[in-house]
């Protein structure tokens, strides 16, 4: 992406003087307060790119990590990797959208979500259907995509097996839930608090452990015995990998795709003989979103079990893009369930 004034302004759709957008800059790395409201000049698509006016930009964990430093970025960024809305303008060689189309992306590493609009590859992009709304779209990309992969790929999940999911009530875990029970799996689903507890079981989870409230190993030790899980799905990370490796049936696979708590150490390839045998992996989205084509039949896959009535996303909550801070400070302070939204 270019700014106005800059050169290689040769796209097709954005005003000839462009005017400035709202975004929420970090010029340091910090805690919340960092999110700070800027004025910047609205970005002129470069080629490949395209300009989208946002109606709603996601709010997801990962963001948190570039925020304070965990995961790395030169300073300045506009922080936020999802957003849906209508393309304003094109730069060349864009043909795969035109201004007027209604997308939606994640994970895009450009970042610039927390914006009015933003500059992104075509290729990142996928077109909404017709029937869902801008919000319920935006909730679905980056956790709902994250959760498809997770249950139909990692460990493809089928009748029969045990699934163990942390932060059940979360944004990945509360579609995971669903993803994993729409696969005929049987789901231990781990939560906060009592008032989660209820979401999980509304999403379907078999059973549901308050792990704040009693220790999640002993509680599924109890549920499932000598045969262990199929699988643990640990987005928790530093808190609860170590029981969740130990929960795992011989060969079973442990799924560390986060670090809420903090990240996981290194391990020792003995750990996973002593455990029985186990796989271990770490996977990220971009993996399985590797080309277009795979990136429009995972959103398709994710759209259509929400139009179906398969999936329902839930959006938890919603901050003006002023308040990104807020939304970051009750993210952090595990208050949110579902999916959070900024709308600009
Ligand atoms: P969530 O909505 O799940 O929020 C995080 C939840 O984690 C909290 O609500 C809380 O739920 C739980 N948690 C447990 N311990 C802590 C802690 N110490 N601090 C904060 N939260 C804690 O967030 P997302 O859905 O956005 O992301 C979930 C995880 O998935 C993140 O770790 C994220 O990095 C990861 N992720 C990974 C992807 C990948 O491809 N690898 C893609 C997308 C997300 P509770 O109160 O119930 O414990």
């Amino acid at each position: 992406m270019t700014y106005p004034g800059t050169g290689d302004g040769n796209c097709r759709g954005v005003a000839r003087f462009p005017t400035g957008v709202k975004a929420i800059r970090v010029d340091r790395l910090g805690g919340p307060e960092v999110l700070q409201l800027a004025d910047v000049p609205e970005p002129v698509p470069g080629p490949g790119e395209a300009l989208v006016r946002q109606s709603a930009c996601g709010v997801n964990f990962i963001d948190v990590y570039f925020r304070t430093g965990l995961y790395k970025r030169p300073l300045p960024f506009i922080d936020g990797r999802e957003g849906v809305g209508v393309v304003a303008a094109v730069g060349d060689g864009v043909t795969s959208v035109k201004p007027g189309d209604r997308v939606a992306y994640a994970q895009t590493p450009n970042m610039g979500g927390y914006a009015e609009a933003n500059a992104v590859p075509a290729r990142e992009l996928v077109h909404v259907p017709d029937g869902i709304d801008d919000r319920d779209a935006c909730a679905a990309m980056l956790q709902g995509m994250t959760a498809h992969y997770l249950a139909s790929d990692t460990f493809p999940l089928r009748p029969g097996h045990v699934a163990l999911v942390h932060a059940a009530a979360g944004g990945v875990g509360s579609t995971l839930v669903q993803l994993a029970k729409a696969r005929g799996a049987t789901v231990i689903a781990t939560v906060g608090t009592p008032e989660k507890a209820e979401l999980a079981r509304g999403f379907g989870a078999d059973h549901v452990i308050v792990y704040a409230q009693q220790d999640f190993a002993e509680a599924t030790r109890a549920l499932v015995g000598e045969h262990g899980v199929d699988v643990a799905y640990d987005s928790v990370g530093k808190d609860t990998w170590e029981r969740s490796l130990s929960l795992l049936r011989q060969r079973g696979m442990l799924v560390v795709y986060g670090n809420s708590s903090g990240p996981v150490p290194p391990i020792e390839p003995q750990k996973l003989a002593g455990a029985g045998s186990v796989f271990l992996t770490r996977p990220t989205l971009v993996d399985y979103i590797r080309t277009p084509e795979e990136l429009a039949a995972r959103a398709g896959a994710v759209f259509e079990a929400m139009r179906s009535g398969a999936l329902h996303i839930r959006v938890g909550a919603t901050y003006p893009l002023a308040a990104a801070a807020d939304a970051h400070r009750d993210l952090e302070a595990r208050k949110t369930t579902g999916k959070i939204l900024l709308i600009p």
